[in-house]
């Protein structure tokens, strides 16, 4: 088995009450099994008012929203029951926040996830390439050639010897080599590999059917469908963000080793790989939208875009599913 992680994952320290974007907000918190069976035989009078938080269907549990905020979020935006029955007998989802895996057969890649406003602002800053930990072997051939697309992709997107919009055209190039190997070599479905020649407005139809929590990302959104630019206003952007190109550098590596070990599934490398360049370009998309209306665009900024867009978009399967469908279409 091989472990794998970014070198910035043990950095890392929850905000709590000064989260700006708290993970107890806004999403409907599932409750695995095991722990719903513990708040079951919790004798205690917190036992029983845990119990009148959670909702049932069948099944399926979860704790009640208020406003947005999860039902145990006290009023100092502390967890209430990680307070008072500790946090391992949270439920999963919560224990497990900000991580990600991904479990294949002889890989376990692990990550924290971009919609923490902690992680996000690690990840955006970082000034040093990003540089994975490799622990163990696998004897899997077809594995070992997706986590080496991971490591390639991700060569290519620090390679700061070019500029970054070009490192997203060589990787596209990279990764359709890539893709007909896959078919060659280990049979995998042959897909049809549509053009990288989308603008930000052909994105819309699709962003606006993907699910949502807040009303934030819709507004973005629609003024991302009036906004108005040229070649011009892009190269005046990167000409103001200079070496802080590296923030979408930094970001793109990110949804490239998120998801492309999702492909051990399908084969499919080429749509991810576009998914991970497209998210990037839209997060990218925003700050220049926001650089023309105020003429300035600062980090801070940044990382808050990248955080929403992760919170609203990317933590959605149903998302990731449309869009890679659209991906395979050519609608994107
Ligand atoms: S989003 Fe991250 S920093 Fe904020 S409360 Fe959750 S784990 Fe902590």
């Amino acid at each position: 088995m091989v472990t794998v992680k970014p070198d910035y994952y043990d950095d890392f320290r929850c905000l709590m009450g000064e989260c700006p974007s708290s993970c107890c907000t806004l999403w409907q918190i599932d409750v695995d099994e095991k722990t719903y069976e513990y708040y079951q035989k919790l004798d205690t009078p917190y036992g029983e008012y845990i119990r009148s938080q959670i909702d049932n269907i069948g099944d399926e549990h979860w704790i009640k929203v208020y406003n947005g905020r999860c039902a145990f979020l006290n009023d100092e935006n502390l967890c209430d029951m990680h307070c008072q029955i500790g946090p391992k007998h949270m439920a999963f989802t919560c224990r497990q926040y900000p991580d990600f895996t991904i479990a294949c057969d002889t890989y376990e890649v692990t990550g924290r996830t971009l919609s923490c406003p902690y992680v996000a602002n690690r990840i955006v800053r970082e000034k040093s390439k990003t540089k994975l930990i490799i622990e163990g072997k696998s004897h899997d051939e077809y594995e070992n050639e997706i986590f080496h697309i991971v490591n390639k992709c991700i060569e290519i997107a620090q390679d700061d010897s070019i500029k970054y919009r070009d490192r997203e055209k060589a990787i596209i190039d990279y990764i359709r080599k890539e893709q007909m190997y896959l078919v060659e070599k280990f049979k995998v479905d042959e897909i049809f590999m549509t053009e990288d020649n989308k603008t930000i407005w052909d994105y819309c139809d699709t962003l606006n059917s993907l699910n949502v929590v807040t009303e934030k990302w819709p507004k973005i959104l629609s003024q991302l469908e009036e906004l108005e630019y040229s070649e011009n206003d892009i190269v005046k952007f990167e000409e103001y963000l200079g070496d802080r190109e590296k923030e979408y550098e930094n970001i793109l590596v990110y949804f490239l080793y998120k998801h492309i070990m999702y492909s051990t599934n399908d084969g499919n490398v080429f749509q991810r790989v576009r998914f991970a360049i497209i998210a990037t370009r839209i997060i990218f998309m925003v700050g220049l939208m926001k650089f023309i209306e105020n003429e300035e665009f600062t980090t801070e900024d940044n990382i808050k875009v990248a955080y929403i867009f992760s919170k609203e978009i990317e933590h959605d399967d149903e998302n990731i599913d449309t869009i890679l469908e659209d991906i395979s279409l050519g609608m994107i």
